[in-house]
């Protein structure tokens, strides 16, 4: 399905001297869900905030680590993504996986289901302040695919946006898109494709370059300790050259990307 492709649309204009923070949970859903959205933003000359929440440590490694602690690895894969993907600065806020409900994980004082968010917001809204952001990007509120640790940056996303007072914008993926595109990492996540959301309630697509693809999965193999070949299947394109958005907030960057397109009245 190319319905939300146009290349008539114009080429995107100068960003130069705006700024967005995008906040994700693990080290890899910067790539996977906004990977070619970020890459676009630093061409135009937009600076991108990057804030990671944990280090993703309740990953199931499919690479020997060699006696290094996992959140080391993805630490060190995520700066090489951050780099592929023109990120202008890092920001780690230190929590740790909670993983998935029921887990014992979810009792360690650092988890990030026992953070104060109130707190957390907080201290990102102070960033989006200080880095004079325009927009923050989250996720929609189940965390696109349910993980609690992604509805808590849902929140986190949400709050601080309203504490700064900027736009919003969440990640989601288009759960009608992808029924009829490859296999989905977030299959992998334990996800079933009920995840996301439908194709009207989208405010915002970004449609990626091949050269903004070729990037993206660069960056998504940088998680070698998370992602390979095998898994990206061999309908890579179709399953992720698109990134989707729910706008929350007057028009801001991401709307400017040039064959970015508001479907849905927000
Ligand atoms: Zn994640």
């Amino acid at each position: 399905m190319s319905l939300l492709l146009d290349s008539s649309a114009p080429t995107p204009q100068d960003l130069t001297g705006r700024t967005v923070v995008v906040v994700h949970t693990h080290p890899d859903d910067e790539a996977v869900f906004t990977g070619a959205t970020v890459r676009r933003l630093a061409d135009h000359g937009a600076r991108v905030v990057l804030v990671t929440a944990t280090a993703g440590e309740l990953g199931t490694p499919r690479v020997p680590l060699l006696g290094r602690p996992i959140g080391q690895v993805r630490k060190a894969e995520l700066e090489r993504a951050a780099e592929l993907l023109g990120v202008a600065r890092l920001v780690l806020l230190g929590r740790r996986d909670s993983g998935l409900p029921g887990w014992e994980s979810g009792q360690h004082p650092r988890a990030l289901i026992r953070a104060d968010l109130p707190a957390l917001a907080r201290t990102l809204a102070a960033l989006v302040e200080s880095e004079r952001a325009e927009a923050i990007v989250g996720y929609d509120a189940d965390g696109i695919y349910g993980h609690p640790d992604h509805i808590a940056v849902h929140l986190l996303a949400r709050h601080a946006a309203g504490l700064a007072g900027v736009t919003s914008y969440d990640a989601t993926v288009d759960r009608e898109h992808l029924h009829f595109a490859g296999e989905h990492v977030l299959d992998g996540a334990g996800g079933n494709r009920s995840y996301g959301r439908v194709t009207a309630e989208i405010s915002v697509a970004v449609a990626a370059t091949p050269r903004e693809l070729a990037v993206k999965r660069a960056a998504l193999l940088a998680h070698a300790s998370q992602i390979d070949e095998v898994m990206l299947g061999d309908r890579f394109t179709e399953t992720y050259e698109l990134e989707w958005y729910l706008r929350r907030g007057p028009r801001a960057l991401l709307d400017d990307l040039g064959n970015a397109h508001a479907l849905a009245p927000v």
